[in-house]
């Protein structure tokens, strides 16, 4: 059953995807014959497949659009451009209309066979909130490991409890969640962060991470710093208050610098002066530099904040399109 806007669509799975054609394959295998299972157990209750194309350049786009065609329930949405992990998701988002909406990675790092484990929790204990717990990384880089430690343990200080170590965007989410994660204005949207915050009855099931099918990751250092900077950013002010505790800091140092210098004059020592100075200065440089950085971040977001541009633009939804209509790559 093809999935129709509203009707009966008991599960929407939203996969986010950027250059994935080697993993395509694979996921579509391991994938169907579970949500074909769910359907099958809920009186062949229509699930919806949202695979949110962000922008690839390979052929990706070509792939899905001839899985979509022995494949009704897979439904294709293009991005017009790269827009990020975060706001493909968001793309998803809007555009699923599942009763529940589970999104996972292409790469199947995220074991599909936990979807229904996902389904089962939620609905036997009214839940709007299942999070994809990875108990077991040890097929992620040491790295990798080590940097979502610390992204974590900062997080949960930020957060609070609420928000389950180890939880990434392998998560389920009841309508009532998804709306309500629609309604928010954000427009950096980090969604672990977003979905403890909304605060709904929630639960957990534990998985272990799996190494990548195929492919490489779309994580480079650089986007890795950058959800970690918005993480930061989005939720707290705190940064801003380090800055000043920097500047009283500094302040003190330069007055023992101080204090010290005018010892050493009455004790008649000459002062030799270069190196003390050339540290207080770059001290001081760095610590100001460091404070308009901080500031600048959160300039930033308040400039993207009243430009209410949105995160991303839908090119193609194959929900719209007559089933002729072919990708063009
Ligand atoms: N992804 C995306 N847009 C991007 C980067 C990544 O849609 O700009 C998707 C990617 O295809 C994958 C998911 O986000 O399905 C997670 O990315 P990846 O597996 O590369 O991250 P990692 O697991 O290495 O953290
Ligand atoms: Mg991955």
């Amino acid at each position: 059953m093809s999935a129709v806007p509203g009707a009966g669509t008991v599960l929407s799975v939203v996969i986010p995807m950027f250059n994935e054609e080697s993993a395509l394959p694979a996921l579509v295998a391991r994938l169907r014959p579970v949500l074909d299972g769910i359907g099958a157990g809920y009186g062949g209750a229509g699930y919806e497949v949202v695979a949110v194309d962000d922008g690839s350049s390979d052929r990706t786009a070509a792939l899905l659009e001839d899985f979509r065609i022995g494949w009704p329930e897979l439904r294709v949405v293009r991005l017009r451009r790269n827009s990020g992990h975060q706001a493909a998701l968001t793309a998803g988002l809007h555009r699923a209309v599942g009763d529940y909406v589970v999104s996972i990675d292409a790469d199947l790092q995220d074991p599909p066979e936990k979807i229904p484990e996902m389904l089962e929790l939620a609905r036997s204990g009214d839940l709007d909130i299942v999070y994809g717990v990875r108990t077991d990384r040890s097929a992620d880089t040491g790295f990798k490991r080590r940097t979502a430690g610390v992204y974590y343990w900062l997080m949960r200080r930020l957060v609070g409890d609420r928000m389950p170590s180890q939880a990434g965007d392998f998560r389920l989410l009841s309508r009532q969640a998804v709306d309500a994660l629609k309604e928010l204005p954000d427009q950096q949207q980090v969604y672990r962060l977003l979905v403890p915050w909304l605060g709904f009855p929630s639960g957990q099931v534990s998985y272990e991470r799996e190494e990548r099918v195929a492919g490489e990751t779309k994580y480079p250092l650089s986007r890795m710093i950058r959800l970690g900077v918005d993480s930061v950013t989005g939720f707290s002010a705190a940064p801003l208050r380090v800055a000043t505790w920097l500047g009283v800091l500094s302040f003190f140092v330069c007055l023992l610098l101080i204090v010290f210098t005018l010892g050493a004059f009455a004790a008649g020592h000459v002062v030799p002066g270069w190196s003390s100075l050339f540290i207080g200065i770059l001290f001081l440089g760095a610590v100001q530099l460091i404070c308009l950085g901080l500031l600048g971040e959160y300039v930033g977001r308040i400039y993207t904040a009243v430009q209410r541009r949105p995160t991303f633009f839908v090119g193609y939804d194959s929900a719209d399109a007559p089933r002729s209509v072919r990708a063009a790559t």
